[in-house]
């Protein structure tokens, strides 16, 4: 695909498969693309070693996304340890809550992580960010959503007087469709590398291999992830989505 030649993308990049489907559009799309990670003392930390992995990985793919790759910034952030005890930052059972929302939800998060994405765009003379949320098949998260990622859209350009651009390519997709996208942008040679070295798992568990890439089996995301791989199985077997 040809890119503008002043086109350039920020990609919020955790190292997870989303994130990383996400990258590979991105490289298809941008002519300079960077990435921003966040250390926010996520139980599973084990992502932020795959990050380096997958940047690597997609390096050595394709040449054209060798060359529009810059850099990688990894900001840290104590602040959501400090507020207080989520199941994604603290060790308590991961579960629905009262609120109707699993105890992996942490309040705020992508809130905090987009305005930061802004002013990093700012910063870099950045005009697009790209974000791996979704809607469909998603854990629950109201920080997850259209509405949310317009109204951030629009409360971020108020508040820096800028024009950026929140991209969310997955909105809209299913785990199986992502799987699907990331076959259409670096046919398996991609897949395999989302299977190998992207991280889902909220244990931060990488003991066992499965069929859709490392992980417990058991947690939520893990959950979601094997069932999107089964269904993109299926679905390519029929020769539906994987062609
Ligand atoms: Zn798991």
């Amino acid at each position: 695909m040809s890119t503008h030649p002043e086109s350039s993308a920020l990609v919020a990049f955790s190292g997870g498969q989303d994130s990383t489907t996400c990258l590979a559009w991105a490289l298809e799309r941008f002519e300079r693309v960077e990435t921003l990670g966040f250390d926010y003392g996520q139980r599973h930390a084990v992502e932020l070693q795959c990050r380096t992995e997958v940047l690597s990985g997609l390096r050595t793919l394709s040449p054209d996304w060798a060359k529009r790759l810059g850099p990688d910034l990894l900001l840290t952030l104590d602040v959501f340890q400090q507020l207080g005890e989520t199941a994604l930052t603290h060790d308590v059972e991961i579960s629905m809550t009262a609120s109707g929302l699993p105890s992996t939800f942490v309040p705020g998060r992508n809130l905090i992580f987009m305005t930061l994405a802004a002013a990093q765009a700012y910063r870099r003379g950045i005009k697009h960010i790209i974000t791996g949320v979704c809607e469909t098949d998603f854990s629950g998260y109201p920080d997850c959503r259209d509405d949310t990622m317009k109204a951030l859209q629009v409360a971020v350009n108020l508040g820096m007087q800028a024009r950026l651009v929140i991209e969310t390519p997955l909105m809209w997709l299913t785990k199986a469709q992502t799987w699907a996208l990331a076959h259409s942008l670096g046919g398996q040679d991609l897949v395999e590398l989302i299977l190998e070295h992207t991280h889902t798992c909220y244990q931060g568990s990488r003991g066992d291999r499965h069929a859709w890439g490392y992980g417990c089996g058991a947690c939520p995301a893990c959950e979601l992830r094997a069932a999107g791989w089964q269904q993109y199985g299926k679905k390519s077997a029929s020769g539906g989505q994987g062609a």
